[in-house]
């Protein structure tokens, strides 16, 4: 008689215990972004973004992406490998050895006896501050060239086209900017091809030029950009813009470094909290002072006679 009454109550039990099990399964799922079902490649770069274990998809880590309000930052906003602030590693000598290695893959600078020079624009695009760098550009009416992330291309297509409309050209810079010496060859692989689906799909090419995140590169990376047919574009004017500064310091850093040949590093997106401005203000009076000095700016596939793409 007993056993007849308990066994409901063992049913229910059963019941309860179950439900409670797929529940708990179903949340770790979800801040893995395992159960996303979008490709193994896709949850891949999930799980390996981040990296310095302050930025990214882990549901631990999203302080970071979190506004003083509470209010969640949109994925795409944050570089998953952290700001440039935080996460660039300045090693220009072993660049400078790279590019005497491999000339024929990466790029530093052209060479200095015409008076040509490149305006390069990493991390975008954003709505904040690549308009207002596109709208300088088109005042001073300079073409120049944006390496950009694949997520960001994603998040605002529309500004992505303007890039491309206004006869600017669009090199890759990963897809989530992660570190790529840290990450496998798959990985990387992953980042340089979807950025270039992105790209194909608001420009209507596949860009030739590549320029990874941070300028940090291996003999080994560079090895497999070099076999995916890439051309690597560092630079050799850095405005230090990514440091926040104001538009004084961005302009000296940029006018007095700058000679016959160089490309120069500027950047028309950051993470998501990053304030460019001092940017926007210092680009409208360098590039009418360097005119004055007789530079003409081009795009980095005329100053290095490459095809934009592949
Ligand atoms: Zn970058």
């Amino acid at each position: 008689m007993n056993t007849k009454r308990l066994a409901p109550l063992v049913w229910l039990l059963i019941l309860c215990l179950g439900l409670t099990a797929c529940g708990g399964t179903g949340k770790r799922d979800n801040e893995d972004g395992r159960h996303q079902g979008a490709g193994q490649a896709q949850s891949k770069a999930r799980e390996d973004d981040g990296g310095n274990g302050k930025i990214g998809g882990n549901g631990k880590r999203s302080s970071a992406r979190q506004r003083a309000d509470g209010s969640a930052v949109p994925r795409w906003k944050t570089l998953a490998g952290g700001s440039e602030s935080e996460a660039r590693v300045l090693k220009p000598m072993d660049n400078y050895l790279l590019q005497r290695k491999y000339p024929n893959v990466f790029v530093l600078h052209a060479p200095e006896d015409e008076n040509r020079i490149a305006l390069t624009f990493d991390d975008g695009p954003d709505s904040r501050f690549t308009p207002r760098v596109l709208d300088v550009l088109k005042k001073h009416n300079v073409k120049a060239t944006f390496f950009v992330m694949g997520s960001r291309v994603k998040g605002v297509p529309r500004v992505a086209r303007r890039i491309d409309d206004e006869g600017h050209v669009m090199g890759n810079h990963t897809y989530w900017h992660p570190k790529l010496w840290r990450q496998s060859a798959g990985r990387i692989r992953w980042e340089a091809l979807e950025t270039d689906h992105a790209i194909l799909e608001v420009a209507g090419y596949a860009p030739k030029l590549f320029r990874p995140p941070y300028g940090a590169l291996t003999e080994e990376l560079l090895t497999q950009l070099s076999a995916m047919n890439y051309t690597v574009v560092g630079w050799n004017v850095d405005s230090l813009d990514w440091k926040q500064l104001p538009a004084d310091q961005v302009e000296a850093n940029v006018v007095s470094n700058v000679r016959p040949g160089s490309i120069i590093l500027m950047h028309s997106g950051g993470n998501w909290d990053q304030d460019l401005s001092g940017m926007v203000e210092a680009l409208d009076r360098i590039i009418p002072r360097l005119k004055e000095q007789g530079m003409t700016f081009v795009t980095i596939p005329e100053l290095l006679g490459v095809p934009k793409s592949k």
